[in-house]
């Protein structure tokens, strides 16, 4: 029901667990964190119930990197389970992936990629987000792209981010139709992509900040360097940033 990714100087964690408890009033059965830690590798944490419950009782104690994506999750297809939260990976577990929304063709994808050799670990409509961008680079795609071409894949309304392990420094984040929204905003080295306002505010805190929001059928690549926006043919889209001022 929320979404989180950062990219930047930060540790990523407490900047993502902010954003999720700013996402909170949204409502959610899940929650997750994935960071790509300081040896590239991808570290999970899923909790049922609250996203208090990702800190497991000690709040130092948390997988340090300057990569992440964090998600509040109100369950669609498979129950609340450790294994439905996000963020779910492929079978590498290298691709990690956030959604919001409801892949409504994600049955005949699913089947399409069990036939490529694909085994899925969980109910979600989800997962085939992973496997699909796994394929496009199996084929020899770079990730975005891969990110883009599974974009024009996917029927339904829906807000997506996901991060890689082999090109570990950026974040990219996708809006299909109309009811997910994705809010990116970039300052000092970081940016942050989120379902809404409140979530990008970790980065935004005490100084006004420049923020846009992505339409249906725009992706962003959001790295330390700044925000680029695509339409899923791959033509870039100039974006006009707003300032916002936060009240808090
Ligand atoms: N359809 C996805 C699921 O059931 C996403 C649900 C959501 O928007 O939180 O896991």
């Amino acid at each position: 029901c929320g979404i989180v990714g950062y990219v930047g100087s930060q540790s990523a964690w407490p900047i993502v667990l902010e954003a999720l408890q700013r996402l909170e009033y949204r409502g959610y059965d899940s929650a997750g964190i994935a960071v790509l830690d300081r040896f590239g590798q991808l570290r999970l944490r899923k909790t049922v119930g609250k996203v208090d419950g990702l800190t497991q009782g000690d709040e130092t104690d948390y997988p340090d990197g300057t990569v992440g994506l964090g998600h509040t999750r109100w369950a669609t297809h498979g129950p609340p389970t450790d294994a439905n939260a996000h963020p779910l990976t492929e079978c590498h577990r290298q691709i990690a992936v956030v959604h919001n929304g409801i892949v409504e063709n994600y049955l005949e994808l699913k089947q399409g990629l069990q036939q490529q050799g694909h085994t899925f670990s969980s109910e979600t409509d989800t997962e085939v987000i992973a496997h699909l961008i796994e394929e496009g680079m199996r084929e020899g795609l770079r990730f975005p792209e891969a990110f883009r071409q599974m974009g024009r894949r996917l029927e339904g309304s829906q807000a997506i981010a996901a991060v890689c392990q082999r090109d570990p420094d950026k974040v990219c984040a996708l809006r299909v139709g109309h009811a997910g929204g994705i809010v990116v905003a970039h300052r000092d080295g970081q940016g942050i992509v989120g379902s809404d306002l409140p979530a990008v505010l970790p980065i935004l805190r005490q100084r006004p900040g420049p923020v846009a929001y992505l339409e249906a059928g725009e992706m962003a690549e959001v790295t330390r360097l700044g925000v680029r926006v695509f339409d899923l043919e791959g033509n870039s889209i100039f974006k006009e940033m707003r300032t916002v001022f936060p009240q808090d």
